[in-house]
């Protein structure tokens, strides 16, 4: 998927009523059955590694902490430099929603720019006690692996943290690695979600043949 290749099992209807397509653009974004939710879920996690790593402490989906809202960011934690909390909220995006009409064909990181501005004005609604504006975080990943401009700033000021045992700064090192583990947590986790959906409509319609990809 990840290289664009045509997925020959991804044909049929999704439970959700729509037609599959072979590029598994609906397998991947629908929401029926768990799929963007499950991906989602495992990049929280390991964004909370990332934080456990500098020894920052945080809390994942903290409740009630907005006095206006039921909302939820991904993880709150402490930044030190500003001396605020930041709300780190953590999505995804794929570069061919109908909503973009062709703008990834030509910009770079169309997707996650859209989806960051969503994410911007939908936080800048957001009341903490007091009457307190949170400090808010998009990280948004797109499918094929491109971060939103955010997420990488962010990522490189924490890697700013970052000492090796000896005790010196290594962000180049900090960030090659979590760039890694982010990418192949999201490419696991896409697959993950394929696997599963295209198992239960296998087994629920026998008029998609599995044998066809052996
Ligand atoms: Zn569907």
């Amino acid at each position: 998927m990840r290289l664009g290749c045509q997925m020959p099992l991804a044909s049929g209807q999704c439970d959700c009523g729509k037609e599959l397509d072979s590029d598994g653009y609906h397998l991947i974004t629908c929401k029926t059955g768990g799929g963007p939710v499950i991906s989602h879920n495992n990049m929280v996690l390991a964004w909370s590694d990332c934080l456990s790593q500098l020894q920052l402490h945080h809390v994942k989906e903290p409740r009630g902490r907005y006095v206006n809202s039921e909302d939820r960011s991904d993880i709150v934690v402490f930044d030190s430099a500003s001396g605020v909390d930041l709300e780190l909220d953590i999505a995804l995006a794929h570069p061919w929603s109908n909503e973009l009409e062709g703008l990834s064909a030509t910009t770079q990181r169309a997707a996650a720019t859209r989806r960051e501005n969503l994410k911007i004005k939908k936080y800048d609604q957001e009341l903490l006690p007091g009457g307190f504006r949170p400090t808010f975080v998009p990280i948004v990943f797109k499918h094929f692996g491109c971060w939103g401009e955010k997420a990488e700033d962010y990522l490189k000021k924490l890697s700013q943290l970052s000492r090796d045992k000896d005790g010196k700064p290594n962000a180049s090192t900090f960030k090659t690695y979590w760039r890694s583990v982010f990418s192949v947590c999201l490419q696991r986790s896409n697959a993950r979600v394929i696997d599963r959906k295209i198992k239960k409509i296998v087994s629920r319609d026998s008029n998609i043949n599995i044998n066809s990809c052996t």
